[in-house]
């Protein structure tokens, strides 16, 4: 069942069950109305007779009987008996009564003072009448014919009134369905029309109060993420293929040179060379790339175990010294620290290009080459500060240094992808730690590696 069938359910059961209850309650009350009302009426037409009989010595049987049957107050088919305490009919308005009476009903009656109840189509009460010292016990009937009329005519009225409802509310209720669900119609269409090749598009937004206006709103941000990754994802394909297509057409060029004729030892010696620094560039490039794509698969890989903080930063401080023999690398320990603070579980190989990767940078982009590396640990945390004076870092620029292959403005002069920063931070989340960063452009540049203590259970 579509939901707009369902809504018409709904709304069609919701207004038939309101109609039903109202419906049912008029007939009900109006019928219990009528019925007392009538008994109500036939008692003050059995007492007014019973008067004439009881109170009048004039007035006999007889008399009674014909001034009654012209009374135009009669009921219609009105019978009224009256009986004495020996149960004997003082008195009786027809000659056929139509209700049969015997000494059980009188006993009854006697018992209870009133008894209503319904024989035939005659609505009959029986009751108690006490007039000066004597007791007497009148049985009137009557048909309320004028009264069970009205009421079917009421019945009539209100089933006209319920088949009319039924066939409105259907209506109603599909046109209303249709109605409420338009602007999800809308949405589904315009969703539909949007394709990788026009991310661009958004849903009309509405009126921005209603709930479809806040879906489409949530859309549209959905869509402008996509937007934002699907654009990143691009420029990530593109740079990396620029960034490796370069030092291999800069190496097939000068192999190419170098092939056209035949050249010294010399000349091949320094090829080979250049050669190698393409290479090497290439293949830093590709390790970067693949750990890049290694950590940002799924996660459940991680191989951590209980590592120490210091000994690695000291052993990344030894790589680097050797790489680059200009390099000043400082490590300091705060007061704080001790051997437990120190250890921590991780990937060490992981940690490991973090500050390989800091480190360097602190000395690529310093003015003297120098690195000032401060460990300290606060309340949950070990910190790890890498600090230089250089170039720094744009207010523009801190935001987007962390995107695959964003180069600051500044650092063209410096060799470098790009891959670095968003390698790094992609490993501290993996770690549970993260990366920050603050810098005054043309002073202080800190990168600050934030770790939890984590001890295995
Ligand atoms: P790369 O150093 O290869 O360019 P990174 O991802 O390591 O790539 O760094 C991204 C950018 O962040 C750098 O291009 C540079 O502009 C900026 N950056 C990183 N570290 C520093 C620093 N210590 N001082 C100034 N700028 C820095």
């Amino acid at each position: 069942m579509n939901i707009r069938t369902k809504l018409t359910v709904i709304f069609f059961a919701l207004v038939i069950i309101v109609v039903s209850v109202i419906s049912l309650s008029i007939y009900y009350f109006s019928s219990e109305y009528r019925q007392k009302d009538f008994y109500r009426r036939l008692k003050n037409r059995a007492i007014n007779t019973a008067k004439l009989l009881t109170r009048f010595e004039e007035v006999n049987a007889s008399l009674l009987q014909r001034m009654e049957r012209e009374n135009p107050a009669n009921l219609p088919k009105q019978h009224v008996a009256i009986f004495n305490e020996a149960n004997q009919v003082l008195y009786r308005s027809e000659r056929e009564y139509a209700v049969p009476v015997d000494t059980l009903l009188l006993a009854r009656v006697r018992m209870e003072d009133e008894v209503y109840y319904h024989y035939n189509d005659f609505e009959v009460l029986g009751f108690v009448f006490k007039d000066n010292e004597n007791q007497f016990i009148i049985i009137a009937a009557a048909s309320d014919i004028n009264g069970r009329d009205a009421l079917d005519n009421l019945r009539d009225i209100l089933l006209g009134i319920f088949a009319i409802s039924v066939i409105i509310v259907s209506l109603l209720g599909w046109v209303f369905a249709g109605k409420v669900l338009s602007p999800i119609s809308r949405i589904v269409n315009e969703v539909d029309s949007i394709t990788a090749a026009n991310l661009e598009l958004r849903l009309d937004e509405g009126n921005r109060k209603d709930e479809l206006s806040k879906l489409a709103q949530t859309f549209n941000k959905m869509l402008s993420r996509l937007q934002r990754a699907f654009f990143a994802q691009e420029n990530f394909i593109a740079n990396a293929s620029h960034e490796i297509k370069t030092p291999i057409t800069v190496i097939t060029g000068e192999i190419e040179v170098a092939l056209l004729q035949r050249r010294t030892v010399d000349y091949y010696i320094n090829l080979l060379k250049s050669a190698l620094v393409g290479v090497k560039r290439m293949n830093k490039l590709s390790t970067q790339l693949l750990l890049l794509a290694q950590t940002s698969a799924d996660s459940s890989e991680k191989k951590f175990s209980q590592i120490r903080i210091d000994d690695i930063l000291w052993s990344v401080k030894d790589e680097l010294s050797k790489a680059h023999t200009g390099y000043t690398i400082d490590i300091e320990f705060d007061m704080a620290i001790s051997d437990r603070t120190l250890s921590t579980i991780g990937d060490a190989e992981l940690l490991k290009v973090v500050m390989l990767n800091l480190m360097e940078n602190g000395c690529k982009y310093s003015d003297d080459n120098k690195v000032s590396v401060v460990l300290a640990s606060g309340e949950n945390e070990i910190t790890i500060r890498f600090v230089n004076k250089g170039i720094g870092i744009s207010h523009d620029d801190v935001d987007k240094i962390f995107e695959p292959f964003y180069r600051g403005g500044h650092s063209k002069k410096v060799k470098g992808f790009g891959i670095g920063l968003p390698l790094a931070r992609r490993i501290m989340e993996l770690h549970n730690g993260k990366i920050l960063v603050s810098s005054v452009p043309n002073d202080v540049t800190t990168f600050t590696m934030v770790l939890p203590f984590q001890e295995i259970i």
